[in-house]
């Protein structure tokens, strides 16, 4: 998982000075000392880390911070927020030019994720803007890399311009663009070589399509598995083609985090979008809050809600948020969420985004498919319409009753009611905004 190593050892040295009622100058020097520790074994930049320790340290020794009432929790918030800060603050939306069409470059080295993130945007730009994209296939050195475009491109429903593999890169752009031109698309996407290492020639390359395809866009993809590496490749390309932004994709692997942490810090250019996945959906906008929170392991709260919006209508979230605050979250409610669940990739996915699961032992052996869901489903079709709005109604005689009509045992019955009424009362207290009592819940 993302970033776990991290998230520990940097929620380890905050719980240190949790413990303590008053805090030192020597605890926070202690404290700091593990943090600049953990984002070093992280991978992330060097110069990144010293500034990083050197401003948390200052804002934290400061007599406000140390004297007030609760100095722990504001050098959590510092922490956070500097956190933040080194990621680049506000989420950066896509650059737009103002005439038709705007054209993004993607650029890259090999395996990155370049072809299946062109895909991805245009995924969203289909969804999100009812755009007409069209795909230009300039790599012509990597022999299935047109092909692999035309798969993309057909699963987005967008069309490919292609010259096969003979002609040069400079003159596909050039005749691509013409044909955009003619097809009124709003949105160009030129899918560029990769190589394993940068080179010259490569670079050449690039440098002139650039200078004719005048891109307002340069996005840059780069593995976040990679850690350092990433780093030095955003900065080379960055160097050489001045880029306009930075895709980090596989944020769903097992990456350390030095990546995320340290692009913008080293290059000056934001990060604006992160792969979560090979899937045309996997692709998310980068909030450096959000990220922070997450690397903090405070969850992800607003990204799984906006998930929850895109994949079910906005109504339906909203009346789901509201009855969440008001703890008024039904079983009825609760069965239309298993199958949403399902839906939106599996109670993983969305449990890792949760405040404070990361950390959670055993969540990977949560088992939620399809069967398990079926027995809950059974077991709440076997209450009343009275008993599913209202679970206080669930005393052991009805209890019986259920699991002798769901055909499965009490304990299974009473165990489900629990964990129910426990989500219930977490979800009403996230969405209030209080995280607090969450790693009680899961018996920390
Ligand atoms: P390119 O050579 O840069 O065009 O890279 P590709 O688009 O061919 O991607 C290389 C591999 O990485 C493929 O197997 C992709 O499915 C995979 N990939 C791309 N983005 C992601 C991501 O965000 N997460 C994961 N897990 N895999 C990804």
């Amino acid at each position: 998982m993302a970033f776990e190593g991290l998230t520990e050892r940097l929620q380890n040295a905050m719980s240190k000075l949790r413990r303590k009622g008053k805090i030192s100058e020597t605890d926070v020097r202690e404290a700091m000392r593990e943090i600049r520790l953990a984002l070093l074994e992280a991978d992330v930049n060097f110069g990144v880390v010293k500034d990083f320790v050197k401003t948390v340290r200052e804002r934290a020794i400061g007599s406000e911070v140390l004297e007030s009432l609760t100095p722990a929790q504001q050098i959590v918030k510092i922490v956070d927020e500097e956190l933040t800060k080194v990621m680049g603050e506000e989420a950066t939306a896509l650059n737009k030019s103002p005439h038709i069409p705007t054209i993004i470059m993607m650029v890259g080295l090999q395996g990155a994720g370049k072809t299946t993130t062109a895909g991805k945007l245009a995924y969203r730009l289909k969804e999100n803007d009812q755009a007409r994209p069209l795909f230009i296939a300039a790599d012509v050195y990597r022999p299935a890399a047109i092909e692999q475009l035309q798969v993309v491109a057909q699963q987005v429903g967008a069309p490919v311009f292609e010259l096969g593999t003979d002609v040069d890169p400079r003159e596909i752009v050039r005749q691509g663009l013409a044909q955009a031109v003619e097809n009124k698309n709003d949105y160009v996407i030129i899918d560029t070589a990769g190589r394993l290492q940068i080179d010259e020639k490569l670079m050449q390359e690039l440098a002139d399509i650039k200078e004719l395809a005048q891109p307002s866009e340069i996005l840059l993809t780069v593995d976040a598995m990679t850690g350092q590496n990433a780093v030095n490749v955003a900065e080379s390309f960055n160097q050489q083609l001045d880029i306009t932004g930075v895709v980090l994709t596989k944020l769903d692997g097992d990456t350390r985090g030095g990546a995320a942490l340290s692009i913008r810090a080293v290059t000056g250019k934001p990060i604006k979008f992160t792969g979560q996945g090979e899937k045309l959906t996997d692709l998310d906008v980068f909030h450096p809050d959000r990220m922070a929170d997450r690397i903090l392991g405070m969850g992800d709260m607003l990204t799984l809600i906006e998930k929850a919006q895109t994949d079910y209508d906005e109504e339906k979230a909203n009346k789901l948020a509201e009855k969440m605050q008001e703890n008024t979250f039904d079983f009825n409610d609760f069965i239309d969420q298993l199958d949403q669940v399902q839906k939106m990739g599996g109670i993983q996915d969305i449990l890792k985004m949760m405040p404070g699961m990361n950390n959670v032992p055993g969540l990977d052996q949560i088992q939620m498919g399809p069967k398990e869901t079926g027995h809950m489903k059974a077991v709440v079709s076997s209450m009343t319409p009275a008993e599913r709005t209202d679970p206080d109604l669930l005393n052991p005689s009805r209890r019986r009753r259920i699991a002798a009509g769901a055909g499965r045992p009490i304990q299974e019955v009473n165990r489900m009611i629990k964990q129910f009424k426990e989500s219930r009362k977490m979800m009403s207290k996230m969405s209030n905004g209080n995280f607090d009592g969450m790693d009680q819940m899961f018996g920390q």
